[in-house]
C-alpha cells in the first residue's frame, strides 16, 4: 500500500514507500542548501547540488545496506523474508514469522546496527585516504556526511525499544533469560513506548525553548516510534498466534462428502437439496479421500454429459497442495490457503493419518479469528 516495486537484490523484493520521497528531498535540501555550504564553502555554487544528489542516493544505498543485511541472515535463519520497503525514516524488512531462537533473533537484530557502522568507517576511511589524496572537497565531503549518517542510523537503532533493532536485541536477551517470547516482546515493546515518550518530550522542551523546528523533528520522530512500538507489537501478536495455533482449531468437522462413483446430475441434485457449498471432499465408502470437486469444474462439463460423467472423472486429485495436516499451524494453512486459491474453491482438506479430519475455507479462518483468546489482548 502506498509503495511500488524498485526491483529485485539477491531475490528480495525491494519496494518504496512514498514517504520516501518526502525524506529524500528533504535530505537533498539539507545538504545542498545548509550542511554542504556551511561546511565546505567557497565551491561553485552547482557542487552543492550535485553533492547533495550523491549524499541522498548514498544515504538511500546505505539504508537498503542494512537492511539486505537483516534480510539476508533472516533468510539463512529460516526466517521467510517477502522484501523490503523504504520509508520516511529508513527501511523495514517484512518477515511472515518470527525467529525460532533467542539466538537466531540477536543475530538478526545485530547485523543491521553492524553493517552501518561498517558503512560509517567505510566511508570515513574514504573521507581520510580522500583528504590525504587531494581530492576534491566535493567528494571527500560528501563521504565524510555520509560515514557520520550510517553511524547516526546505527546509534539510533541500537535505541532498547521495539521495534527497533535494539529492542530486538533487548528482546532477545529477555527471552533467553525467561524463555518466553512473548513476555519479551511486550517488555521491549514498552521500552518502545518510553522511548518515543521520551523522543516526545524532549521535542516539546526544545520547542519551547525556542528551537522549533529542531524539537518538531524530535516530536516527530517520538511519534513515528510510537506508532512503530505498537504495530510492531501488534503484528507480532498475530504472527505468534498463526504460528501457534493448530489448523484444528479453526477447521469444520465432518463436511459434507461425495463418493467419487456419484454423477455429475445426482451431485447437483443433492446440492440443491442439502445446501449449497462451492466444493466437496471426494471420499470412498471405506473413508479413503480421493480429492475434491468443485462446483466450477462440474459447470466446466457440458450439462448434457452430466448424467454419464462422474464426480471421480473431474475432481482435483489429493495433492500436496489442497491439504494440511490438522497439526499443522495456522501461518501454514493461509499460505496454502493463499496457493489453492480458486482451483480450489478457497478450501483444504484437513487430514490425519490419511484420513479426512475437517475442511477449512477463509470462512472458517474469520470464524476462528473471532473466537481466538490470544488475540483479544492485542
Ligand atoms: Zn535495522
Amino acid at each position: 500500500m502506498g509503495s511500488f516495486r524498485l526491483g529485485t537484490i539477491l531475490g528480495i523484493e525491494v519496494r518504496i514507500h512514498i514517504s520516501w520521497f518526502v525524506i529524500f528531498l528533504l535530505i537533498l535540501w539539507t545538504f545542498s542548501q545548509g550542511v554542504f555550504p556551511e561546511a565546505y564553502p567557497g565551491l561553485p555554487g552547482w557542487n552543492y547540488y550535485a553533492m547533495g544528489v550523491a549524499g541522498a542516493l548514498l544515504f538511500f544505498a546505505s539504508l537498503l545496506a542494512h537492511e539486505l543485511a537483516h534480510s539476508v541472515v533472516a533468510r539463512r535463519r529460516g526466517v521467510a523474508v517477502e522484501g523490503i520497503t523504504l520509508f520516511i525514516f529508513g527501511g523495514m524488512a517484512r518477515t511472515r514469522m518470527e525467529s525460532r531462537s533467542p539466538g537466531d533473533e540477536f543475530v538478526i537484530a545485530g547485523v543491521g546496527p553492524l553493517s552501518s557502522v561498517l558503512l560509517g568507517v567505510l566511508f570515513g576511511a574514504l573521507w581520510w585516504t580522500g583528504e590525504r589524496l587531494g581530492l576534491s572537497r566535493a567528494v571527500t565531503g560528501v563521504a565524510e556526511y555520509v560515514g557520520f549518517l550510517n553511524v547516526v542510523l546505527a546509534v539510533f537503532n541500537l535505541l532498547p525499544g521495539y521495534p527497533l533493532d535494539g529492542g530486538r536485541l533487548l528482546r532477545s536477551a529477555i527471552w533467553k533469560a525467561t524463555g518466553s517470547m512473548e513476555r519479551a516482546t511486550r517488555v521491549a515493546a514498552v521500552g518502545g513506548e518510553l522511548l518515543a515518550w521520551a523522543f516526545m518530550g524532549w521535542g516539546a522542551w526544545q520547542t519551547v525553548r525556542g528551537q522549533v523546528l529542531d524539537g518538531l523533528w524530535m516530536v516527530f520522530i517520538g511519534w513515528f516510534v510510537r506508532n512503530a512500538a505498537r504495530s510492531g507489537y501488534r503484528q507480532f501478536a498475530v504472527v505468534h498466534a498463526l504460528e501457534a495455533v493448530p489448523a484444528r482449531e479453526a477447521m469444520s468437522r465432518w463436511p459434507e462428502t461425495v463418493s467419487p462413483g456419484l454423477t455429475l446430475r445426482e451431485l447437483e441434485s443433492e446440492r440443491s437439496r442439502r445446501g449449497h457449498f462451492d466444493g466437496y471432499p471426494v471420499v470412498t465408502g471405506d473413508g479413503r479421500v480421493l480429492g475434491l470437486v468443485t462446483v466450477a469444474q462440474v459447470r466446466s462439463v457440458p450439462e448434457a454429459e452430466w448424467p454419464v460423467r462422474t464426480v471421480g472423472d473431474v475432481m482435483l486429485p489429493l495433492d500436496p497442495g489442497l491439504q494440511v495436516d490438522s497439526g499443522d499451524s495456522m501461518a501454514r494453512v493461509l499460505d496454502k490457503l493463499g496457493a489453492a486459491g480458486a482451483a480450489a474453491a478457497g478450501r483444504l482438506l484437513v487430514m490425519r493419518d490419511g484420513k479426512l479430519e475437517g475442511i477449512i475455507t477463509p470462512l472458517d479462518v474469520a470464524g476462528w479469528l473471532k473466537r481466538a483468546p490470544s488475540l483479544k489482548r492485542i
